[in-house]
């Protein structure tokens, strides 16, 4: 079960009203790399996992997400309290309303005008928070992965925010956000070194005849190597002749079809055949008018008649 605790995991000291920053803010609100995602990420993973531990860290991982949420819902709605006020009241000219929420970049109508200054899961640019975000595939060694660049971007947004607002409130509730995430990539990293073997994900091993070849496939100047390509790990394929047909079997495409589909398959062959030979006549040639495609001709036709 979950219960609600009336006060925040860390308090939230906005200094002015700021709609435009608090759009901004929205990112990790309703956006891909935001708190709702992540604490839906976290949440789903734990309802089926069955490793005791990891299904432990899951849920409260999932649960501390949701505590986020509130804290960057909180600094929406603080950015935006005064602003709401003034549109809810209209204490003011609509003129000075109109500036306060549009002008000098502050890009926060949608949230005014169609939110009221609220929360809503949308993300800074107003796109609705979609469930689509979340790519749990149900296999841990897959997922933990995905859950440690889920935290490093969830962190790098946040490093962005910061850097965008002078707010000494508001910098300081989203540091905390921050370094969480970081303690939370921490955790799934070992939670996936805690399983062993983690690679490749999965149980099936991979064919060792490709499972460590390097296709240098892109041709030109300016070809740099590393420790992706290089070493003893490394098996690097230049020669174009062994880029391709890899298995040997000749690299085409065949299947087996039924006497049935065979005759199908014959037949619209028989009916889409493209002739080779003649010079059919198109209806781009008819739309050139006289003339056709000989050019003199076609500009003699666009002559205006000789006026009389
Ligand atoms: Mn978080
Ligand atoms: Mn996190």
């Amino acid at each position: 079960m979950f219960a609600h605790n009336k006060r925040l995991q860390y308090t939230v000291r906005v200094s002015e009203t700021n709609p435009g920053l608090a759009n901004l803010m929205l990112e990790q609100f309703g956006g891909p790399q935001g708190e709702l995602a992540a604490a839906c990420r976290y949440f789903t993973q734990a309802l089926s996992e069955d490793d005791p531990g990891r299904k432990d860290m899951l849920f409260d991982i999932a649960t501390e997400e949701l505590s986020h949420l509130e804290v960057i819902g909180n600094i929406v709605v603080m950015l935006n309290k005064g602003a709401k006020g003034r549109l809810a009241e209209g204490v003011e000219e609509e003129a000075e309303i109109y500036r306060s929420i549009t002008g000098a970049g502050n890009d926060s109508h949608l949230t005014q005008v169609l939110y009221g200054g609220g929360a809503p899961l949308v993300n800074s640019a107003g796109v609705p928070w979609s469930a689509a975000y979340i790519d749990t595939i149900g296999e841990p060694t897959a997922d933990l992965r995905s859950n440690i660049a889920a935290e490093a971007r969830a962190k790098i947004v946040y490093e962005r925010l910061i850097n965008l607002t002078s707010d000494p409130g508001v910098k300081e509730a989203l540091g905390f956000l921050m370094t969480r995430e970081i303690a939370h990539q921490k955790s799934f990293e070992k939670a996936l070194y805690a399983i062993s073997p983690n690679f490749p994900p999965g149980k099936a091993a991979g064919d060792p005849r490709f499972a460590s070849v390097y296709y240098n496939l892109s041709r030109g100047p300016g070809e740099e190597r590393g420790p992706w390509n290089q070493g003893e790990k490394w098996d690097f394929v230049s020669d174009p002749d062994e880029q391709l047909n890899v298995d040997g079997k000749g690299g085409d495409a065949t299947v087996e079809l039924g006497s049935e589909e065979s005759a199908v398959v014959a037949q619209m062959a028989v009916r889409t055949a493209s002739a080779q030979t003649g010079d059919p006549l198109t209806g781009a040639e008819l739309g050139m008018g006289p003339g056709g495609t000989d050019a003199e001709k076609v500009a003699a036709a666009k002559e205006p008649p000789p006026s009389a």
